[in-house]
């Protein structure tokens, strides 16, 4: 930054002066090295406990912020100091700095101006994890994310009532990637708010190809905890479908958690309440895992309960599952919510959810997530032929 702003005689200027000012930190024996553009290296012999070189970091760190005058400038800058000790942490001299190099990162994670000790398991995780945001970031920027879509059909008529969408990473190296290796790294960051508004505004696009097809349905997408409750949410939302001006009203649903819909009731009720007069509707996903209290769901404006597929797999020999999508089927009705069952892998499977009186389902019977591209050609022979098939 000084390079840019004030040239590059200044910024060498610069580092003169704080190489001098660290300097002026360390004991005599102790070692100083300049080793990259802003990186440097002490080394600190002769420390009869680590609790000895404190007071030296902490000299570092403000010799490190103190202003220095450049050229008629006053700069400032701030150091984030990674440390290692040896021998507690055994390895060749070229480990040790790399020790070093990764607690210095968790240093600037931690807010900078500060030093961290390294910890093996810690700071290796926290550098993985970076490196793997990192590239989750860029395969949003390569457009490497794709929408995979699977049919819900009514066991009635079996007619197509809907889609949903769920996401797939298309690795250039790997191929199509399951949700299950990316998402868990995408929890706490604002990246996993980034990837779910494109995937919002993909399923958007999806249903503007398919307007006035044979295709045109509602399509559901999954919302994580965090974007739902993330207070630009329901603006982003609005944001997005005012560029549709010809969107029909409650045909975007959101599924969300039933553990993330209980966080904070009065919370979430509000911002399913704003959703729903923007025309999107919610389903509770997962039903049945999250111990859901008669009073919340009373209170939730949600349209659809969609029973785990852990019950419905199987239902047909575990007679305690049986009686729970029985029972789940029982609060629909009082609470009238539509019930959809997922994981119906078989044409037994919708025997018996018809039976029970649960009309919709999705599933490996009816069909596996595909491509937007081949949903045509499925949709093309399920009407000829109806039937679903042993998925499982
Ligand atoms: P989910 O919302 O419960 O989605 C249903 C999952 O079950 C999907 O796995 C689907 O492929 C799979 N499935 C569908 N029918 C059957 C069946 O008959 N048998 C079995 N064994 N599995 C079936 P997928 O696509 O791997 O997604 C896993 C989870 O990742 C989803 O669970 C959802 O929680 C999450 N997810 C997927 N796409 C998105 C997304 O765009 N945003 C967010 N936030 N989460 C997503
Ligand atoms: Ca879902
Ligand atoms: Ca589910």
């Amino acid at each position: 930054m000084i390079n840019d702003r004030y040239g590059h005689s200044a910024g060498d200027e610069f580092l003169k002066l704080i190489s001098a000012q660290l300097k002026g930190c360390l004991r005599e024996g102790d070692t100083l090295a300049r080793i990259g553009g802003d990186e440097f290296v002490a080394v600190l012999d002769e420390l009869n406990d680590p609790s000895e070189s404190h007071i030296i970091l902490s000299r570092m760190l403000k010799a490190a912020a103190a202003e220095l005058q450049v050229f008629n400038h006053q700069l400032q800058v701030s150091a984030s100091i990674g440390v290692t000790f040896y021998p507690e942490n055994n390895g060749s001299a070229d480990q040790l700095l790399r020790y070093a190099d990764q607690a210095m990162y968790s240093a600037k994670q931690l807010g900078k101006n500060r030093w961290h000790v390294f910890d093996i398991d810690k700071d290796v995780a926290v550098k993985h994890k970076h490196e793997e945001l990192e590239r989750l970031r860029l395969a949003l920027e390569n457009d490497e994310y794709v929408l995979f879509y699977q049919p819900k059909i009514n066991l009635k008529d079996n007619k197509l009532t809907g889609f949903e969408a769920l996401i797939r990473w298309d690795h250039p190296d790997k191929g199509i990637l399951a949700p299950f290796y990316f998402l868990p790294v995408l929890e706490n960051d604002v990246l996993g708010i980034e990837i779910g508004n494109w995937v919002i505004k993909t399923a958007l696009e999806q249903m503007k190809d398919w307007w006035d097809t044979p295709l045109d349905v509602p399509i559901s997408v999954n919302i994580s905890p965090m974007h739902l409750q993330h207070p630009d949410f329901v603006s982003n939302l609005k944001a997005i479908l005012a560029q549709y001006p010809n969107y029909r009203s409650n045909t975007l649903e959101f599924e969300i958690l039933e553990s993330s819909a209980l966080k904070d009731i009065d919370l979430i009720t509000d911002i399913i309440h704003q959703c729903n007069k923007l025309g999107v509707i919610f389903s509770i996903d997962d039903f049945g895992t999250g111990y859901s209290s008669l009073t919340y769901l009373k209170k939730l404006p949600t349209k659809y309960l969609k029973i785990d597929q852990s019950f419905v797999k199987d239902m047909m020999i575990d007679t305690d599952n049986k009686v729970i999508i029985q029972g789940i089927i029982e609060l629909s009705k009082a609470f009238n919510l539509d019930v959809i069952a997922e994981g119906v892998e078989t044409p037994a499977h919708a025997e018996a959810l018809l039976l029970l009186g649960c009309y919709l389902a999705q599933g490996y019977g009816i069909a596996r997530p595909m491509m937007a591209s081949s949903v045509s050609k499925w949709h093309n022979l399920w009407l000829e032929n109806p039937v679903l098939i042993d998925g499982s």
